[in-house]
């Protein structure tokens, strides 16, 4: 319908951003629901970031296949498709016109979009120069990892010949990959970790693939050259020491923060960790009728792990399209040191388990054999300490459950797991309702550290606000 300059289309359920996870959620809700599936991307192509991203190692949990990013995200695209979804390109969502219609625009003009249902799928993005406060000249020739493939892959352009890279994670050495392709080689790889953030699978081939020193513990202290980039300074984290370091291009890899304007500007609350939107394990918001997916929950992980998000989320929104409601017993995790964020960060013990039974958890910390024990304290819980418990078999403390790597730590949550989430009662010091989760990190030849990260548990009914008190009870 138009009217005015406005089309309004009224979809049962729009989708913001057709990547992995936008995507996914669009072919798997299509074939359930009355109603269009609609998915708007900013973009040209729909696909998300697989579509620059020209290598393989993509599809392999959710499709089984070791894909290139572009013929993965061509396929998501024909899959959506196939099942009825609607993708809508060069579609930009600018804001909200109500709690669940949404503006967009569009080279042919405005489009409002009423829908019962919003899945917000909108990624993450590297942090660009002005972010990261480094110093020193504008030079041209800075890119994030995101800007270098957009520009090699997708717009056949040009880059220097010798790169230094600001990561040293996965996505670093895609960075190196496509800046190889290019004809440019990466001559320095800068990281403040104490070793590379990337599984050893890919670092050690990858400097000696492409001739790359990893700088550990460093950072780069200034940007040199006008208009053109023609050096960067380096500094040792740990002596001071700088030193100069020729090169035409510079790569700021990592460091993420999700794509969350919308999620602002519809007031939702955030995740302090993540910077996303606070979701539950159906990976509801705390707005009716709108979930979040993909990156915008974690950045960042894997294509298919945000794929297998959009699938999960499809149970959630038929339930509340058919009128259902949300279970009001959860319990709150906030994750302490050595982890960054844990998501999703609410759960509902009513609920399914969290996508792949699994929480996410980022450590800032190289852990080689981490062990994480989730305990859970309060008044109501039997047990030691301050009336808490161990939930034995909640989180496994497998290895291959958590990544030998600072970033992410996948964590397995067995049907065991089920945080109390019934009413406090009793002269208990923790009476408060508060229940709290420790993590047990042991390193190798050395005695168990403590990590902590807390549940703050809500009597039934009543939803309890973030804390920045990691540990601390809430006051009921
Ligand atoms: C360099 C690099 C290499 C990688 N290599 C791998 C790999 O080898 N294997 C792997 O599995 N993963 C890899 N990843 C990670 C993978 O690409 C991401 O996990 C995945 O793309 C996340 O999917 P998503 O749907 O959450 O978000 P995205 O893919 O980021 O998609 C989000 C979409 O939302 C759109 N959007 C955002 N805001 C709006 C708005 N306001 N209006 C309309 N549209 C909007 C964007 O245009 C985008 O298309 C890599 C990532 C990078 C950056």
């Amino acid at each position: 319908m138009t009217s005015g300059d406005i089309t309004t289309l009224t979809p049962a359920v729009v989708i913001v951003g057709a990547g992995p996870s936008g995507l996914s959620a669009a072919r798997e809700l299509a074939p359930r629901i009355n109603g269009d599936v609609l998915v708007l991307d900013r973009e040209s192509t729909a696909g998300g970031i697989p579509r620059h991203s020209d290598h393989p190692g993509y599809g392999i949990r959710d499709m089984r296949r070791f894909m290139s990013g572009p013929a993965y995200a061509r396929r998501l695209v024909r899959q959506a498709e196939a099942a009825g979804a609607k993708i809508l390109t060069n579609a930009t969502v600018t804001n909200w016109a109500g709690d669940r219609t949404i503006e967009a625009t569009t080279p042919r003009g405005r489009v409002r979009v009423e829908a019962r249902a919003v899945i917000l799928a909108t990624g993450a993005r590297e942090r660009p120069r002005p972010a990261r406060l480094i110093p020193g000249d504008r030079a041209h020739g800075v890119y994030t990892t995101g800007h270098l493939q957009n520009l090699v892959h997708l717009q056949h352009g040009k880059v220097g010949k010798r790169a230094v890279v600001v990561g040293a994670e996965l996505v670093s050495w895609s960075a190196a990959l496509t800046l190889r392709e290019a004809g440019c080689r990466t001559v320095l790889m800068t990281t403040e970790y104490p070793r590379p953030d990337s599984y050893s699978l890919f670092s050690v081939p990858g400097r000696i693939l492409f001739r790359t020193r990893v700088a550990t513990r460093t950072r780069v202290t200034k940007v040199i050259g006008r208009p053109e980039l023609r050096a960067v300074e380096i500094g040792d984290l740990d002596t001071g020491r700088r030193r100069v370091v020729e090169c035409d291009t510079l790569v700021l890899t990592g460091d993420w923060i999700p794509d969350h304007e919308l999620v602002r500007a519809a007031g939702i609350t955030m995740a302090p960790g993540t910077n996303g939107p606070l979701v539950d394990n159906a990976l509801r918001t705390d707005r009716p009728g709108v979930f979040a997916v993909g990156n915008l929950l974690h950045p960042v992980d894997t294509a298919d792990i945000a794929a297998i998000d959009g699938a999960h989320v499809v149970r959630a929104v038929i339930a509340w399209l058919r009128g259902g409601g949300t279970p009001a017993e959860q319990v709150r995790l906030i994750a302490d040191a050595p982890f960054r964020w844990v998501a999703p960060e609410i759960f509902r013990p009513k609920d399914p388990a969290p996508a792949r039974r699994r929480l996410l958890l980022w450590s800032d910390r190289y852990i080689p054999f981490p062990r994480i024990v989730l305990r859970q304290e309060g008044g109501s819980s039997p047990g030691s300490g301050c009336g808490g418990r161990r939930l034995p078999a909640g989180c496994s403390a497998s290895r291959r459950a958590s990544s030998p790597r600072s970033g992410r730590t996948p964590v397995r949550c067995t049907s065991a797991w089920r945080p109390d989430t019934s009413p406090v009662s009793g002269p208990r010091p923790h009476r408060s309702g508060a229940a709290h989760v420790s993590g047990v990190v042991r390193e190798r030849g050395s005695r168990p550290r403590r990590g902590r990260a807390a549940w703050h548990r809500s009597p039934v009914g009543r939803q309890s606000g973030p804390s920045t008190e990691h540990g601390a009870a809430v006051p009921a």
